[in-house]
């Protein structure tokens, strides 16, 4: 573990022999454009989309999403390689593209880069950048390269399209509709806490990390996926959600969203929650409750959202999908049932709050 690789000045080429330029034509050299819809990519004031080109839908609509990760913030480069940061960077940013129910097309990346970094450490992020644009077939159409005083910051700008009438808001939840999310749940924060404590037994005592048996919550935390397949899937079931948001906060929280844009109260039941082996132990261990891990823990990246009732035996018993509550009217609050059915006030404590809590 080390919190900046590349340190050492035999394989480090330092980012002023490149140049701003240098360093753009650099990455540009990798980039290859897939859609018809990229008109014109990087190298020029801006890029050219015509949303409807090829075989998109007739009269879409295009959606546009930003997110900015910010080093000491959002990622600690002692435990996150920056090829997975990269991947990550492009995966949160896609994940609210697919929370709209439309298709992902093009991103841009701005980057601000300390000196700290090398070019080495540019091109590693870049890979990551790349597989994960490759993966998800979109195209990198530009973005913005600029110096840093402390660290790096990746601000990611994706864009997206879908026919007017797929679009899915947040807002458009009704009363006893079902709740439904994709995936498992509170991995992604297990994972963090198994990274942080082998971080901090790397600084008292140079012991390498012991991440045995904790793969899956680790790769949750480390290389996370945007749920593209779930919104496909929706597609070929005929099922259009009511309402849907991704899960980058925690469960409580967006599902309060949903709530409030919609106009309802929730009820989620604590025994459906989907919960993998690998994070109930893990939680167990270390002393903190499963249950309070999937509703707050966040950076699942999964999807939720709400189905109409008529729609429920189109989801049943599909493992990709569980359902976990349901909606209610605004005067029933937000609540957790739990196994004896009791009721109690969901809390959206977001993963920040969380972990400051420990
Ligand atoms: P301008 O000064 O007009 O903004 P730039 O020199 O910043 O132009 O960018 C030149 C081209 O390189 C543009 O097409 C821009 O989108 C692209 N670009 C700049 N930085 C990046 C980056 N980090 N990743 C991808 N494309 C980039
Ligand atoms: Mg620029």
């Amino acid at each position: 573990m080390s919190d900046t690789p590349f340190q050492d000045p035999s394989t480090r080429t330092e980012l002023s022999a490149l140049g701003e330029f240098g360093l753009i034509e650099r990455l540009a050299a990798h980039v290859q454009l897939l859609h018809p819809s990229s008109i014109k990519g990087i190298g020029d004031d801006a890029a050219v989309i015509d949303p409807s080109a090829g075989s998109e839908p007739q009269g879409v609509h295009q959606v546009v999403t930003t997110d900015m990760l910010v080093e000491g913030v959002h990622f600690d480069l002692a435990y996150m390689p920056l090829k997975h940061l990269g991947y990550k960077a492009i995966v949160v940013n896609l994940s609210d593209v697919y929370a709209m129910n439309a298709h992902a097309r093009q991103v841009t990346v701005a980057l601000a880069l300390s000196n700290r970094f090398p070019v080495e450490a540019v091109d590693e992020l870049y890979a990551g950048i790349l597989l994960a644009c490759e993966h998800y077939g979109v195209d990198l159409v530009g973005g913005d390269t600029c110096s840093s005083t402390s660290g790096l910051i990746i601000s990611i700008t994706a864009i997206g399209v879908a026919a007017p009438e797929d679009i899915v808001y947040r807002s458009g939840a009704m009363d006893n509709d079902l709740l439904v999310v994709s995936g498992d749940l509170g991995g992604a924060y297990m994972g963090l806490q198994i990274l942080e404590r082998e971080k901090l037994v790397f600084q008292e005592t140079g012991a390498q990390p012991d991440l045995e048996g904790h793969d899956y919550i680790i790769e949750r935390q480390l290389k996370p996926e945007a749920r593209r397949d779930i919104v496909e899937l929706l597609k070929k079931m005929a099922v259009k959600p009511t309402s849907m948001i991704d899960i980058s906060d925690g469960l409580a929280s967006e599902a309060m969203h949903l709530c409030r844009a919609s106009g309802l109260g929730v009820r989620i039941y604590d025994d459906k929650l989907p919960i993998d082996p690998t994070t109930y132990r893990t939680a167990r261990d270390f002393n903190l409750d499963p249950t309070t891990c999937a509703l707050n823990g966040g950076e699942d990246y999964e999807l939720l959202f709400t189905i109409t009732q008529s729609d429920y035996d189109k989801v049943k018993g599909n493992p990709n999908l569980t359902v976990i509550g349901h909606m209610s009217d605004a005067a029933s609050g937000y609540k957790l049932v739990d196994r004896q059915g009791g009721l109690h006030d969901l809390k959206a404590q977001g993963w920040d709050a969380f972990r400051a809590k420990g």
